[in-house]
């Protein structure tokens, strides 16, 4: 089997927690992205042969994979078995969803917390699958704005809510640690469809539960 039948194999089933695992001193996971990862090592000015980067490569590509698991998995695979009929038709909100995400300009993490609420109608969700759907975005390479909006636009077709809000706030390491060194400033983006984007009302009240 060739290095890249086997990568796709593992891709497309348990890459999401796979990655994790401690793995033996010869492996060999993607020989292809590790040799990227030696060149870039050199091209910095380090030697990819001493002993502290031996497995670097090893680790980057494993650890890559792990951060753009979004690409290989689906919104409606979240989901599925996990979306109740229910007469409920107060607001819910999951709020301070931790994600991490990498921006797209820079290859840098950029990470923060998510607040995600929906008016039912006729149906609900598993909460636990909220987060793991802002995961599906996240685990991309992205720009806040995007991320956000996909999130809310996912709920809506998947739901069918009289309407979603999603608010992000998050820090940037491609401001923090290089450009304008802003070490303190974080960007908050925000997604409003249906009755979040039609009534002043509902939209205040989701504030009030994400500010209490
Ligand atoms: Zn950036």
């Amino acid at each position: 089997m060739s290095d890249k039948t086997q990568r796709n194999k593992q891709i497309t089933k348990g890459r999401y927690a796979e990655s994790l695992d401690p793995t033996s001193a010869d492996e060999v996971y993607d020989a292809e992205f590790e040799g990227i990862v030696r060149q870039t090592l050199v091209r910095i000015g380090d030697d990819p042969s001493r002993e502290g980067l031996l497995r670097t490569p090893l680790r980057v590509a494993k650890a890559m994979d792990f951060l753009t698991s979004g690409y290989q998995m689906s919104v409606s695979e979240v989901v599925e078995g996990a979306i109740f009929n229910e007469d409920c038709t107060e607001m819910v909100v999951v709020r301070d969803i931790e994600f991490y995400s990498l921006c797209e300009h820079h290859m840098l993490p950029f990470f923060g917390r998510a607040h995600v609420g929906y008016l039912p109608n006729g149906r609900v969700v598993g909460l636990s699958k909220v987060a793991r759907l802002v995961d599906v975005f996240a685990r991309r390479l992205q720009v806040q704005e995007r991320l956000t909006q996909q999130v809310a636009d996912a709920l809506m077709d998947n739901l069918a809510p009289h309407g979603v809000a999603v608010v992000m706030e998050a820090s940037h390491t491609c401001m923090m640690m290089r450009g304008v060194q802003k070490q303190n400033s974080t960007t908050v983006t925000s997604a409003m469809r249906g009755s979040f984007a039609d009534d002043a009302r509902t939209r205040a009240e989701f504030v009030s539960f994400i500010r209490t």
